[in-house]
């Protein structure tokens, strides 16, 4: 089988699926101890089991930012994150 042609390769990386649709998604990234999310990533969601990937371009401007540190100064806003402990849960959950 000659299959050398190049096709648009939207094919679902987890089970094989042509039926792939660009969205764009909002990601959260550590750097560090930081916590920073990148909003309006266009990502590639298979409509078969909802498995999220980005294209080999899209995954090079990541590490771009994420080269970058994720200047505080390029940021579009910030958000507040509560932060939870599990074990705080586990207590929490102690006596009848
Ligand atoms: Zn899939």
């Amino acid at each position: 089988m000659d299959s050398l042609q190049q096709k648009p390769s939207l094919t679902c990386a987890n089970c094989g699926s042509v039926n792939v649709s660009i969205s764009h998604v909002r990601s959260a990234f550590w750097q560090d101890d930081r916590l920073v999310v990148v909003e309006d990533i266009p990502a590639l969601v298979c409509g078969a089991c909802a498995e999220q990937f980005y294209d080999d371009t899209t995954v090079v401007g990541l590490d771009l930012l994420r080269g970058e540190g994720f200047p505080a100064e390029k940021a579009r806003t910030a958000l507040n994150v509560p932060v939870f402990s599990f074990g705080d849960r586990a207590a929490a959950k102690s006596g009848p």
